[in-house]
């Protein structure tokens, strides 16, 4: 038996003013073949446990591309170019496929395409044809078409918010395929949208209300004999028709689908103002930083300008009021800001520096911040390995990175967008967070996976942003309306 197995897993900010490029999408890594093994076998990953289970059931698999990040939406040269690798690798291997476990996102966008997964899919099937079985893994975050499911097997997603389950989610995700491959196994699906467009900011896993919902689902799962039921969030910030949160349930051919997503769904929705993020400003968010009398530090997350939502990293809304306050002891870690970087880096550790700091992308994350004389702290070449269990052992690539020092707070900048999501870009910047107090970053909800336990408070800000979880700054022209919490009166 053979499997095909991949990942193109793309989530579209389609609120930035410009569309990704292959080289942008694919910056923080683009996989290809039998590189895929070694560099995910045993790690946290969709790809990490396809691959276990393809070791234990002793089936050969056929390793195309893996490529996985949130972006603007992408251009159709990047998405022709990542297809002709994978078809490449399909159109090779074509007689000897019997199956394809392929991890898609769930809210990929290309101009001119909405909904990438199922194009994706399509064309996978033009090739393969209709007989060979399809399954899938998606992000927690997906929208989900109804033509998704129907060109689909299965389709597994993740649980938790951090994504510590991927490993999870690849795993159960092949097991069904090869048990339908032997044919013990004739897999039902269905899905059920619930009328909630919910912002990332208020996706927390680890706390009420998501935490007795992902119990309940588990439990209903087990209880009625299913392969698998999934909430997704859904990804509020790529404007399509079918954007939403939704139940998908997967199960054989005697379970009643549709009934359990039904049931799912109206549990989720009764516990939809759970769903209202906490909207903090700025100087909100430093005043009840500097009020915390606890010991320990605290940190102010700036959800609106998350770059694993596809927003630039580089706003300057939070750094500016942390200066302002110039509290001691604070760091900010980190902002991308490539020029600023390279300029730092033809100086040496103790010079003084001017700098426009970030702010260069997208207008409405803030103007630059001018800086005089900056003191260069540190130099790094910006390579560490991920710690943070959601990519344990992974190595994270920053190109390069620095830590400066104005007044009394400490900044961080790194030569690529990413979010913080754990204490490594402090580290290789020679930052210890334990010397710090007021610990700012750029992050919805992953950093939690590291700082939960170790924060003495976290507290969220929302700035303006291209990923705002004030939903009702977006004009919407796509999403099916009305939807919870821009309309609350709607029945369900
Ligand atoms: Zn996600």
């Amino acid at each position: 038996m053979k499997i095909l197995i991949g990942n193109f897993g793309h989530e579209a900010n389609t609120f930035a003013s410009k569309d990704a490029s292959f080289e942008e999408f694919t910056r923080m890594g683009y996989y290809k073949g039998e590189e895929l093994i070694p560099h995910y076998r045993g790690k946290p990953s969709y790809i990490g446990g396809m691959i276990k289970s393809a070791e234990e059931e002793g089936v050969e698999v056929i390793p195309t591309v893996d490529v996985l990040n949130a972006a603007p939406t992408l251009s159709m040269s990047c998405v022709n170019k990542v297809m002709d690798d994978i078809i490449s690798v399909i159109k090779k291997n074509k007689d000897d496929i019997d199956g394809i476990c392929f991890g898609l996102h769930g809210a990929g966008v290309a101009r001119g395409i909405d909904d990438l997964e199922s194009y994706v899919l399509k064309k996978i099937k033009e090739i393969v044809g209709n007989d060979i079985p399809i399954v899938s893994t998606l992000d927690l975050h997906a929208n989900i078409s109804n033509e998704m499911v129907e060109l689909s097997d299965g389709l597994f997603g993740v649980k938790e918010y951090p994504h510590i389950d991927t490993y999870e989610a690849g795993y159960l995700a092949f097991k069904t395929l090869v048990k339908i491959l032997k044919g013990d196994l004739k897999t039902k699906m269905a899905v059920k949208h619930i009328p909630i467009l919910l912002p990332l900011s208020a996706g927390f896993t680890q706390r009420e209300p998501l935490l007795s919902i992902n119990k309940h689902i588990k439990e209903y799962v087990k209880e009625n004999d299913l392969i698998d039921a999934s909430l997704f969030h859904g990804f509020p910030y790529a404007d399509v028709e079918f954007a939403s949160t939704s139940i998908v349930v997967v199960g054989d051919e005697n379970s009643n689908v549709e009934k359990a997503a039904g049931e799912l769904a109206e549990y989720v929705w009764k516990e939809r103002y759970g769903f209202i993020p906490e909207i903090n400003s700025p100087a909100e968010a430093m005043n009840k930083a500097e009020n915390f009398e606890g010991e320990g530090y605290i940190v102010i997350n700036e959800s609106s300008d998350n770059p694993g939502g596809g927003t630039p990293g580089d706003g300057t809304f939070l750094l500016r009021e942390m200066l302002k306050r110039n509290r001691e002891g604070t760091v900010f870690g980190f902002i991308y800001d490539i020029e600023s970087l390279e300029e730092i880096h033809k100086h040496k550790i103790g010079e003084k520096i001017d700098l426009k700091l970030g702010g260069k992308t997208e207008k409405i994350h803030g103007e630059p911040i001018e800086i005089k004389d900056a003191i260069i702290c540190n130099l790094s070449d910006g390579l560490a390995i991920c710690t943070t269990p959601m990519l344990k052992g992974l190595p994270m690539n920053f190109k390069k990175a620095a830590r400066i020092k104005v007044g009394n707070v400490d900044i961080i900048l790194t030569g690529d967008r990413g979010q913080t999501l754990d204490d490594r870009p402090f580290l290789i910047t020679g930052a210890d967070l334990n010397d710090y107090r007021y610990v700012g970053l750029k992050s919805a909800n992953h950093f939690r996976g590291y700082f939960q336990d170790k924060a003495a408070m976290i507290i969220p800000t929302d700035p303006p942003g291209i990923m705002s979880a004030d939903l009702s700054v977006f004009e919407y022209k796509k999403v099916t309306m009305p939807k919870f919490p821009l309309n609350k009166d709607i029945e369900f």
